[in-house]
């Protein structure tokens, strides 16, 4: 598989039995298939490092840089921004339910040290950030599995929680 951002070829790693494509050779940016992302957590072996390195990896192909697409399935993905930060912070797929942390991307939010209430708030955000994706919105067992996703997703934006043990 191809990475969205820099198009090197993507290695899966086996995290403790859960599979994930890192750009390994590449920007170092993560992709998630969704039923991935929500059986992932700090016990995984391994992870914290593939996060590190994503974090302290520069951003590739930043400039003027247009839509991702989805690696699956070839759809563009939605960007999803940290609202202070102005940055991309995740790219999803409404059609596979994918997500793509790019790298460089952690810095910015780790920065700001987003409190509980914070990323709380960010979760609602993006939970309600399904532009005309009502047949998505109508599949009760669907939008449940997203925002697992999400929570998921957003805890590993707030890095510190990750990279220091905070
Ligand atoms: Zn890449
Ligand atoms: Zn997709």
């Amino acid at each position: 598989m191809k990475c969205p951002a820099c198009q090197e070829t993507m290695k899966t790693e086996d995290f403790g039995g859960v599979e994930v494509d890192v750009c390994k050779s590449g920007c170092k940016g993560i992709w998630f298939d969704w039923h991935e992302l929500t059986r992932l957590d700090e016990s995984h072996e391994g992870f914290g490092e593939a996060l590190r390195e994503a974090v302290e990896s520069p951003r590739a192909n930043d400039e003027g840089r247009g839509r991702l697409n989805c690696p699956r399935c070839a759809m563009p993905m939605h960007a999803h921004r940290y609202p202070r930060a102005q940055q991309v912070n995740v790219d999803e797929c409404y059609s596979c339910g994918g997500m793509f942390l790019d790298s460089g991307e952690f810095h910015a939010v780790r920065e700001e040290h987003m409190t509980d209430a914070e990323q709380e708030a960010y979760v609602q955000d993006l939970l309600e950030d399904v532009p005309a994706m009502h047949a998505l919105r109508e599949d009760t067992e669907r939008m449940t599995l997203r925002a697992d996703a999400l929570r998921h997703m957003t805890r590993y934006l707030r890095l510190g929680y990750w990279v220091t043990g905070e």
